[in-house]
């Protein structure tokens, strides 16, 4: 099977088949990516920061992919084009995805950020998470006072509808909600 990003760059790379703590995958020597059959990306993501680095350490000198030259990738095993996606929809770790196989595509370096990204996630303090709900719902409150004035506004026609904060409400809004959704509230 040949390595995805290399391609891109007009090299034929032949992955390599290796486990990762009993997880079959197929690593690319020269660029450090790391292909993972369907779902042995969530096994993977229970790998401690230690193994994952200790593994890292295997492929040597690869720099890691700068993701500023990012273009389509192609599925190693279907030939399609992979989809593109943002991890967990709130990190800023991309990800490439076969939609046919399910198979993803993970560049050097990123499957120590997603590990990394689920801790950080998961170790909100109550404390924090209480202080952080407070401020958002007030912020809600405030939006949803802007969005009636708004709202009023277009009926009178008056300069509030020019307004950029009253334009952006509907965006802050939204990911408040999202916000409290995830949270169950
Ligand atoms: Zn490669
Ligand atoms: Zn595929």
């Amino acid at each position: 099977m040949d390595c995805p990003r290399c391609k891109t760059f007009g090299n034929v790379v032949e992955m390599k088949a290796a486990s990762l703590n009993n997880i079959e995958i197929d690593l690319c020597e020269e660029c450090g990516g790391i292909w993972f059959d369907k779902q042995e990306l969530g096994k993977a993501t229970n790998i401690s920061k230690e193994d994952i680095d200790r593994f890292t350490e295997v492929l040597g000198n690869a720099k890691e992919f700068d993701k500023s030259r990012d273009t389509e990738l192609e599925c190693p095993r279907c030939n399609v084009p992979l989809f593109k996606y943002r991890y967990m929809y709130t990190s800023n770790i991309y990800i490439d995805e076969c939609d046919k196989c399910e198979g993803v595509w993970i560049d050097k370096g990123e499957l120590l950020a997603i590990v990394n990204y689920l801790e950080e996630a998961s170790k909100i303090d109550p404390e924090k998470e209480a202080a952080i709900l407070t401020k958002v719902k007030q912020i809600k409150h405030e939006y949803e006072q802007r969005e009636k004035e708004f709202m009023d506004s277009l009926v009178t026609l008056d300069d509030r509808s020019r307004n950029p904060v009253s334009r952006a409400f509907g965006e802050v809004l939204q990911s408040i909600y999202s916000f409290l959704y995830k949270r169950g509230l």
